[in-house]
């Protein structure tokens, strides 16, 4: 999906090689030895342990799944 925009386009980076893209995760996990599926939870993780400060949680409001878990 470009990994972060929605459009399910996974290898498009959408001519800006800056965007994350399924071919940049797979190179991650296979650097981690880790599999995909692991790579995503890590990734989802990480975010929720991150904490951010207060007045960023709403950029977590567009995802339902984030969202809740992080009690938003
Ligand atoms: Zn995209």
């Amino acid at each position: 999906m470009c990994l972060t925009c929605g459009c399910l386009l996974a290898y498009d980076d959408h001519k800006n090689s800056d965007r994350l893209t399924m071919e940049d995760l797979e190179k991650s996990a296979t650097l981690d030895h880790v599999s995909l599926a692991e790579a995503v939870a890590n990734i989802v993780a990480t975010v929720e342990a991150t904490n951010p400060p207060p007045g960023t949680a709403r950029l977590f409001a567009g995802s339902p799944q984030l969202g809740r878990r992080m009690r938003l």
